[in-house]
């Protein structure tokens, strides 16, 4: 890829669709926010909501994420939200590790453009892709992690928060409301955002 250097550059670039990513929806679904923003939220890879409309995180489970995100004072203009893989697998499928793989240069390369200072993954897809861990999100959920110089909080997925809809204390959902205050503690102390962030992996030929 030649190095895209806007988001919309980059969109036109990921609406080509690997090969690999044959057993796929057509549709991109890109992501959308605050293209400056300090804060992403990385999903897993869109549901039929999200297949139909090109954006991400619209559904029920969107719209919870919606209702996380107000918890704190946040909302869908003041934070960037995308997937790993940017088109719906059948039947919502996890996507494959070689999916995932191919998708990677267009995620590595969006976080280029937008610079934040962090990232909350949803999930055990994402979370196990940027920390490169098998644990699962009940253990990794609330810590602060970090990828590549960049703050990694990572969240339940609000498609888990639905099945387990309770609201007491200790419940999911009453953990995702302390991770989040936890998240928005820090991204308000965060210093001014620096210009470039260096992504060192081995996309980083590709990409610089
Ligand atoms: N689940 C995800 O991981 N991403 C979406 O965009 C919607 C549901």
């Amino acid at each position: 890829m030649t190095e895209p250097v806007t988001l919309a550059e980059l969109e036109r670039v990921a609406a080509v669709k690997s090969p690999v990513l044959h057993e796929l929806s057509d549709n991109l679904v890109f992501g959308e926010g605050d293209p400056d923003a300090n804060l992403v939220f990385v999903g897993e890879a869109p549901g039929e909501e999200e297949d139909l409309t090109g954006r991400p995180f619209v559904g029920r489970a969107g719209q919870l994420l919606d209702k996380i995100l107000e918890s704190v004072g946040l909302n869908r203009d003041l934070v960037y939200i995308t997937n790993i893989v940017k088109f719906r697998p059948p039947g919502n499928r996890n996507p494959t590790p070689e999916e995932v793989a191919v998708s990677e240069p267009v995620l590595l390369q969006q976080l280029r453009i937008i610079r934040p200072q962090i990232i909350a993954t949803l999930g055990n897809v994402p979370t196990q892709y940027f920390l490169a861990t098998t644990l699962g999100i009940t253990r990794t959920h609330g810590t602060w992690q970090e990828w590549h110089g960049i703050k990694v909080m990572p969240l339940y997925h609000p498609a888990y928060l639905l099945r387990n809809a309770g609201r007491e204390q200790g419940s999911p959902k009453w953990q995702t409301w302390q991770d989040m205050k936890e998240l928005k503690r820090v991204l308000d102390a965060l210093p001014p955002k620096q210009p470039h962030v260096v992504l060192d992996t081995a996309e980083q030929g590709q990409l610089f």
